[in-house]
Formats: C-alpha cells, sequence, structure tokens
C-alpha cells in the first residue's frame, strides 16, 4: 500500500493543518460552552486528514480503499443514528474495538508482507514497533469487545474472579511479551506468529474479567489510550506523521481522562484493573441506616416546596439516564424559571456511568450551559439553597465518603447537598447505587425521599405545580 516516496508539500500541508485541528478540538472539548464546535473541527481534521492520505501518491489502488469504505460506512452511519444516548458507552466500546483490530490487521499485513526485510539490525526498530503495535491492538480489540459484551449485559457485568488471577494474567502478557521479542530478532520464525496474536487476544479478554461492568467506563478510557499508542506505533511502521501525532493525542488523552475519572471516585488505577469493584458492597446493609428515619413525600409535596423556594439545585445521576428524564427536567426548569426561581444544576464529575454523561443528556434537552455548575463552584452555595432534588443520583451526594474511613467510596468528593435547607431524593426504593452501599443522606432530618421513577416523578411533579 506504501512506498518509500517522500510526502508531497500539500500532503504535508494538510497533516499540519488536521494535527492543528485535533490540538484544537481537544481544547474546545474541555467545557460544554464550546464541546460542540471542538465535535467539528476534531471532524474536519479528521477529513483533512483522511483526503490527504487518499490523494497522496504513495496510494497505488483505491479499490480495495472503496470496498472497506463501504463496508465501514454500512456499520458507521446505523451506528451512529440508532444507538440510544443511554448505549454510548458500549458504543465507544465497540469503536475501539473496530479501531484497534484495524491497527492489528495493518500491523499483521505489514508482517507478513515485509518479514524477510525485517530481519537484522536495520529492520530491528521498525519490527519493535510492529510487535507493540500488534500486541495492544490485538488485546484491546478483545478487551474492548468484553467491555462492549458487558455493558450490553450480553455478558454478566459482575467482576469474575477466581485465585491467582493476577498472576495468570500477567503470565499469560509476560508469554505475549516474551515470543513479543523473540519476533523482533527473529521475525522469520513465522510458526511462532499465531501462537503471539493468541496471547495478546487472550489477555484482552482476561484484563477485563474481573473489572465489573459499571467500572467499564474508565476502562475504555484506558483502552482508548491503548489504541492510541498502538495508531501512533503503526504512523512509526509506515512512515506517517498523521498517524504518529493523532495516535499520541488519542494515547496521551484517553490515559489522562481515565486518571481523572479513578482521581473523581478516588480510586487508584491499580484499583480500578484488579480490584473487582462492585464485590465488595453487595454485603453492606442498609437496614440500621435507615430504620425509622426514612420520610416520604408525594409529587404534591414536592411542588408545595418548589413554589415557596427562591433557589432550587437539581442534582441527576445515573438514574436520569436510566429514566430518560431529561426533557421533563427541562420542562421544570422552565417552569421555575419562568416562576423567577434561580435554578441550577450541579454536576459530578463521574455521576452517571461515562465522564460528561450528565452534560450531553442536558445539552441534548437544551438546558443553558451556563447554568450547568460543576461540584467545586456549586458546593459552597447548598447552604442557601432551599431546596435540592437529587434526580437518581446516589454515590455522588453519598456524606460517608467524607465521614467513614473504611467506605468503598471514602475520599472521594463529593456534592455536599446535605448542607442545603431541604433535600428531595427522586429514585425507586433504597437499592444503593454503584458502590453498593447504603446513604444515609436519605436518613436525615432535612430529607424527604420521593420514590419513583425518575420520570414519572418529574411529571407528576410538574402536573402538580400547574395544578396549584
Ligand atoms: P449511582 O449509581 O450511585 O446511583 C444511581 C441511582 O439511580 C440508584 O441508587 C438507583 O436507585 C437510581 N435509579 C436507577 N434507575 C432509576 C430510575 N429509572 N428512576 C429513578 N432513579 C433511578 O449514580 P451516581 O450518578 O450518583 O454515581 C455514579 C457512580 O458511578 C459513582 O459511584 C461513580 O464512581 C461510578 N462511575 C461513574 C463513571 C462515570 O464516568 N460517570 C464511570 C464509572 C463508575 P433505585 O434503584 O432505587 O431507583
Amino acid at each position: 500500500m506504501t512506498s518509500t516516496v517522500e510526502t508531497p508539500w500539500f500532503v504535508q500541508a494538510t497533516y499540519i493543518v488536521a494535527a492543528a485541528c485535533f490540538i484544537m478540538a481537544l481544547k474546545l472539548l474541555n467545557s460544554p460552552k464550546t464541546a460542540r464546535h471542538g465535535v467539528w473541527i476534531g471532524e474536519f481534521g479528521m477529513l483533512l486528514a483522511i483526503v490527504g492520505t487518499l490523494v497522496s501518491h504513495q496510494i497505488l489502488d483505491y479499490t480495495w480503499i472503496l470496498i472497506a469504505f463501504g463496508f465501514g460506512a454500512a456499520i458507521g452511519v446505523p451506528l451512529a443514528v440508532f444507538m440510544p444516548m443511554t448505549a454510548v458507552p458500549q458504543r465507544t466500546a465497540l469503536s475501539h474495538a473496530f479501531g484497534s483490530i484495524a491497527a492489528a490487521m495493518v500491523g499483521t499485513a505489514h508482517y507478513l508482507t515485509n518479514y524477510s526485510k525485517l530481519a537484522g539490525p536495520d529492520g530491528r526498530f521498525e519490527m519493535a514497533a510492529l510487535v507493540m503495535e500488534m500486541l495492544l491492538g490485538f488485546l484491546t480489540f478483545t478487551g474492548s469487545m468484553m467491555a462492549f459484551g458487558k455493558l450490553q449485559e450480553l455478558l454478566p457485568g459482575r467482576p469474575m474472579t477466581f485465585r491467582f488471577q493476577n498472576v495468570v494474567n500477567l503470565a499469560v502478557l509476560a508469554a505475549a511479551a516474551g515470543i513479543g521479542v523473540v519476533l523482533v530478532f527473529s521475525p522469520g520464525l513465522l510458526w511462532l506468529f499465531p501462537i503471539f496474536v493468541a496471547l495478546a487476544l487472550l489477555f484482552g479478554v482476561m484484563l477485563l474479567m474481573p473489572i465489573g461492568g459499571a467500572d467499564m467506563p474508565t476502562v475504555i478510557a484506558l483502552l482508548n489510550s491503548y489504541a492510541g499508542l498502538s495508531a501512533a506505533l503503526m504512523g512509526f511502521v509506515l512512515h506517517n506523521k498523521m498517524l504518529i501525532v493523532a495516535g499520541a493525542l488519542d494515547g496521551s488523552s484517553g490515559l489522562i481522562l481515565s486518571l481523572i475519572m479513578c482521581r473523581a471516585m478516588n480510586r487508584s488505577f491499580t484499583n480500578v484493573l484488579f480490584g473487582a469493584f462492585g464485590k465488595v458492597a453487595a454485603s453492606a446493609a442498609g437496614d440500621d441506616v435507615y430504620a425509622g428515619k426514612i420520610k416520604s413525600a408525594t409529587a404534591q409535596d414536592v411542588a408545595m416546596l418548589l413554589d415557596n423556594a427562591a433557589r432550587v439545585v437539581i442534582v441527576p445521576g445515573y438514574g436520569m439516564a436510566v429514566s430518560q428524564c431529561q426533557h421533563a427536567v427541562r420542562d421544570l426548569f422552565n417552569l421555575l424559571t419562568q416562576k423567577g426561581v434561580d435554578v441550577e444544576f450541579g454536576i459530578h464529575p463521574v455521576a452517571g456511568r461515562m465522564p460528561g454523561h450528565m452534560n450531553v443528556l442536558l445539552a441534548e434537552a437544551d438546558i443553558p450551559y451556563d447554568h450547568l455548575i460543576e461540584m467545586d463552584a456549586i458546593n459552597p452555595t447548598f447552604p442557601d439553597t432551599d431546596v435540592v432534588i437529587v434526580l437518581g443520583a446516589n454515590d455522588v451526594v453519598n456524606p460517608l465518603a467524607r465521614t467513614d474511613p473504611a467506605s468503598p467510596i471514602a475520599g472521594m468528593p463529593i456534592l455536599d447537598v446535605d448542607k442545603a435547607k431541604t433535600v428531595v431524593v427522586i429514585k425507586r426504593s433504597l437499592s444503593p447505587g454503584f458502590a453498593g452501599i447504603p446513604n444515609p443522606l436519605f436518613a436525615n432530618d432535612n430529607t424527604l425521599m420521593d420514590f419513583a421513577d425518575g420520570k414519572k416523578a418529574i411529571v407528576d411533579i410538574l402536573s402538580a405545580m400547574k395544578a396549584s
């Protein structure tokens, strides 16, 4: 597919502009206000990179590219159009699986067509890059497919563990890496190659087995960074600077994102990868925490509270995504603001099940960005807030994070909703959230529980407010 001819200047130019677009896109994606522009600039950069590569005279035959384009579009377009918003985490996992298998297959093709030229000291750097690229590509493929399976509930979401799991996993990785090293020095040992591929694929499966379904978004961000690194290594092999830049950006941003998510959950990387989180909590009983202290409220009670409030903060969580009530929430927001109530949304960095989950849902419902307030900015305002509506959120408002050092969420920064005058919690039951622990907030004197599905609760509150 490639020759050693030098890249023409206009291709170089498109690559430079495309790289600048990718960097700008990442910068703009930092804030909900500019994220949409970030996506457009990123898409434009990708278009430039593709056009640049296609017009480059390095490509000798377009037939297979057109066939692949047709296949890719046939899968990608329906995925983008029909996948619901709640399925974005698994859709992302699937995209990483496709991206990484593409990188691994390109690496395989390059190896199988060039292995004789790669023998000897001159080919060693290229061969080392190829081996690492294929290792990351294949393991990211099966890892991402496992993540997809768990999130889509095709596979059990709970952590699957067995004795000496970490030792076995490391042994599989070490065996794959060991064979990789042998291949770097002796690329002609073709019989070793299928074993190398099988071990890399197996490691991807085993890496994901002990990780619970709800931890998948963090792991997906990590797999994203592996796929990026794999693409960057491929860039070295194919002498394609665009791939190196885009892969490095992807690799580093994926890693940074997974670190940010770990920090926001007060977890370490190793805990996410090896901790089998989600097992801990099942044993924790809520009875002691809740017995005799829970006060229920009806939609009418909540409507009355809201009628008399000057400032309301809505704290959405995973339950808002499940009940898909963002449009009903927008109606409530509109009604309250029309009445002159100051309404803001308190956004926790890990509310929901993927980074920016709440921002995406609220943006979809056209809630103005300047009303979405991040945790550090909204926390000092809770003592002056009349009513907080906790909508399907649980862990991100759990005061145990501040008070119980033995809790799995100990030290996780939370939204201090318990400091508000009144807290209304909308959820269906007293079931725990992702961390599986009881939440003393529900038993507080200033808390009222509205036990209902999120959408039904908001619609009922709206009706009650309109009727009053
Ligand atoms: P939680 O998982 O803590 O709680 C969600 C709550 O929503 C549950 O208690 C559930 O209660 C309620 N719920 C579910 N369905 C509905 C419904 N239809 N209507 C109303 N309520 C509903 O969610 P949070 O958003 O508070 O916290 C996110 C958690 O996920 C954190 O622990 C975070 O660390 C973790 N996490 C987040 C990631 C991210 O990127 N955002 C990634 C990985 C993990 P009930 O069943 O009683 O209705």
